[in-house]
């Protein structure tokens, strides 16, 4: 046999390789990586270990077989049925409720085998019953999973504790099994006390092969959980539990003080949401800040007359606010929610009520734009009552205040009532243990790298801390506040970008503290770890390369596309001509065309897709280049209309000859001119990424668009001559032949790889 690496045999076997690592490691093979090779020895040892488990499955399946043949039979003929096999089924019958799989009552020796045939229709019926009564289960459990995490990261007062704590008392009496997703099979059957092999039985009979240490998708997790009478209970992240339950312990309800609130704006397109959020940020702004550089930085706090603080997201509407919920992350205490006075409650107002109840966060109706004659505060509170929403001059328990956000009318009124309400709700937190809180925003800067909004929601955040936020890890380098102002220091419910991560977190993560690097690291390399086993699993990217083998195994029939083009001529030329390639089993659908750069709306169209992106002398932004290898997307940049149409013609005959990807090992940034005589034109640069190297192929891109390729003539460093200069350096670069070079242009060093295919 000729030697395979890891990832092939694991590919064979239909598992990780990370399962098949572990799996040769327990059989202590010393496999380093999925590169690694797995020689003859090691192979048949796999093997053998896979029909081992198959032949005990199997086994195990026969042994049930004859266990509910034996129930059958027994009840078919009115015998008694063994004590021990009658608690077995009573069990399975709590389960599935009406899902027995033998009908008990009524049945008396007499019965001839018509009976019989009957019986094991209604057993039928009942199993068809059953799939939909699984569905119905994976839907309430997820329902529950989305609302206990989002139960689980309000900061909790002794009350909501023990509650929580009487609630968990009656969950105790439930079979409750806590996963995160991804757990392997081994770790579930030790979780549910029931046998590995039972499992993969199971696993068998719901036409699934698995291995004992495969990993298992949640559906998979509820399904099989059920099917022993557990309740699922899903963890979030790897340490969410332990981080949670370590943010709850450090806290020390003696050392709680009142914090401010934190509020989101919600409400109807044009109803004055940003307009609101604009005066009150506007008029509150503290002295010696008016005329300084506000930047919208994901949240504001401001400071009120009266002293008193009050925090606003700044993403008016429910999407960020849902978004945030969907991950797990609560950071709303109180919801304004705008009506246009001379408007009336439209679907929008509605839907942001209902988020806001859903949440259970309290809420304020703002009614604006009073300062129009057409305006009738009256109607809109008549419209909110119908919604159930009755405001307090009409009798009920919701605070509403009339505004007008662009005159500036009854703002402090507004604000005064949003105290009132956050007095009523005793926002407290511990500032003086280690920091905890949620990611708001996030971005990735030229010149400053990652940056993240994030809010403090108990604890205090220092600088030179070491933290995770999601998938990513950092140690706060400068912390800025949305005046632009660097602060040493910040505590629950203020808002502050931070420098100095590894990567780009998503709004929502939850963002924890630690002493030391290596426990931070530690959390964040296994999560990536279970996010590159769960890509393995899930992102099933398209590229042009592999489409052949897609449509012969009848996985594609429309082949996505979206192209952007310089200019709109090209565009019309190139869609034309693609949508003319005929071919029997592929429809080529262009699901976007357009003129400019490709940017992160392009990328995300096609991940949701599944289309390849075709830039033709246009080409993806920064953020939409990491997005794209993040989600797996291929890019496919182009010059001649023909090349275009050739590689989409032999990807789908399956004649793409090996492929030859362009890798971007570097990026710089034109930051100023200098004209030497004799010489020509040396851009100074600043190295956005990666490294720049003398006499490379280098591509010069201004606002997104190609100008030029060429290669890199000159390279400096101060006055000399250098052969390479990386990340965070300043450098002077010429480009060959070319002296038109300006400030803003980009520069990309690029490498072309071969890629021979692989069938
Ligand atoms: P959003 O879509 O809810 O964020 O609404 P905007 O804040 O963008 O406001 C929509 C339009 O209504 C803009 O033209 C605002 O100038 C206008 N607007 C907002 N508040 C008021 C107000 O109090 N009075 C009047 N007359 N116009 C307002």
């Amino acid at each position: 046999m000729e030697n395979k690496r890891v990832y092939q045999v694991a590919k064979e076997f239909h598992i990780s390789s990370e399962a098949l690592i572990s799996m040769l490691r327990d059989m202590k093979f010393e496999t380093k990586s999925h590169m690694s090779v797995v020689d003859e020895k090691m192979f048949t040892s796999i093997k053998n270990q896979f029909d081992k488990q198959h032949d005990a499955a199997i086994k195990d399946i026969q042994k049930k077989k004859k266990i509910t043949e034996a129930i059958r039979k027994k009840v078919l003929t009115g015998e008694e049925i063994p004590a021990s096999k009658k608690r077995k089924k009573k069990r399975k019958r709590h389960r599935t409720d009406d899902a027995k799989i033998v009908p008990v009552a009524g049945v008396n020796k007499t019965q001839d085998l018509k009976k019989k045939e009957r019986s094991e229709k209604k057993t039928r019926k009942s199993r068809k019953r059953r799939k939909k009564v699984d569905q119905a289960a994976v839907q309430d459990s997820f329902k529950k999973t989305m609302a206990s995490i989002s139960a689980g990261t309000k900061s909790k007062s002794k009350k909501s504790r023990s509650r929580q704590e009487d609630k968990k008392d009656v969950e105790d009496d439930r079979n409750i099994v806590k996963v995160s997703e991804f757990v392997s099979v081994t770790e579930l059957a030790t979780q549910m006390g029931i046998p590995v092999n039972t499992i993969i039985a199971q696993c068998m009979d719901l036409g699934m092969m698995v291995s004992i240490n495969q990993r298992l998708e949640m559906d998979t997790i509820i399904l099989l959980a059920d099917e022993f009478g557990f309740e699922v209970e899903q963890l979030g992240e790897y340490a969410a539990d332990i981080l949670s339950a370590r943010e709850i312990n450090e806290e020390d309800e003696d050392k709680k003080e009142t914090r401010s609130p934190v509020v989101t704006v919600m409400g109807h397109v044009d109803h004055g949401k940003t307009s609101l959020l604009d005066n009150i940020r506007n008029s509150n702004i503290a002295e010696g800040e008016a005329g300084g550089i506000t930047q919208h930085i994901g949240a504001y706090s401001v400071v009120l007359p009266t002293g008193q603080r009050i925090s606003f997201i700044d993403t008016p509407g429910h999407h960020a606010f849902t978004a945030m919920r969907a991950r797990g992350a609560q950071v709303t205490d109180i919801v304004i929610i705008v009506v246009a006075a001379d408007d009336s409650v439209m679907p929008q107002t509605i839907e942001a009520i209902d988020h806001a109840k859903a949440a259970k966060v309290p809420l304020i109706i703002a009614i604006n734009k009073i300062d129009l004659p057409t305006a009738d505060p009256e109607k809109i509170k008549g419209d909110l009552s119908r919604h159930d929403i009755l405001v307090e001059d009409w009798g009920g328990p919701y605070q509403c205040q009339e505004i007008s956000a662009k005159k500036g009318i009854n703002i402090d009124k507004l604000l005064e009532k949003v105290m009132l309400e956050a007095e009523m709700l005793e926002l407290k937190a511990d500032s003086s243990k280690r920091a905890a809180g949620v990611i708001i925003d996030s971005k990735l800067d030229k010149g400053l790298g990652p940056l993240a909004t994030v809010l403090i929601q108990s604890g205090t955040l220092r600088i030179g801390v070491y933290f995770i936020a999601g998938m990513v890890y950092g140690r706060v380098r400068a912390m800025l506040d949305e005046n632009g102002n660097r602060v040493e220091e910040t505590y629950p419910s203020i808002p502050v970008q931070i420098f100095g991560m590894d990567g780009i977190p998503k709004a929502g993560d939850k963002f924890y503290t630690f002493d030391t690097e290596s426990e931070a690291k530690e959390i964040v390399q296994k999560r990536r770890l279970m996010k590159r086993e769960q890509d393995f699993r899930r992102l099933k990217p398209i590229t042009l390369s592999d489409i052949y083998d897609r449509i012969k195994d009848g996985e594609i029939q429309d082949l996505n596309l979206i192209i952007k083009a310089d200019v709109d001529g090209s565009l019309e030329a190139l869609s034309d001509s693609l949508t003319q390639i005929i071919h029997d089993e592929v429809r080529i659908k262009i699901i976007l065309q357009g003129v400019g750069g490709i940017n992160e709306n392009d990328i995300l169209l096609a991940s949701a897709s599944g289309a390849i992106v075709i830039g033709f002398h246009v080409h993806p932004t920064a953020v939409a280049r990491a997005l794209a290898e993040s989600e797996g997307v291929e890019i496919r940049h182009y010059d001649i209309i023909y090349e275009v149409i050739d590689s989409v013609k032999k990807a789908l005959g399956g004649l793409l000859k090996p492929t030859l990807t362009e890798k971007i090992v570097g990026t710089a940034e034109v930051r100023d001119i200098f004209k030497i005589p004799k010489v020509g034109n040396i851009a100074g640069c600043y190295v956005t990424s990666g490294v720049i190297k003398r006499s490379s192929k280098a591509r010069l891109i201004r606002d997104n668009i190609d100008i030029l390729s060429s290669t890199v003539s000159t390279l400096k460093r101060f006055k000399e001559d250098v052969n390479e200069v990386s990340q965070g350096y300043e450098c002077g670069i010429s480009i060959d032949s070319f002296n038109d070079i300006r400030v803003g242009d980009n520069i990309e060093i690029i490498e072309i790889l071969q890629e021979a295919r692989t069938i």
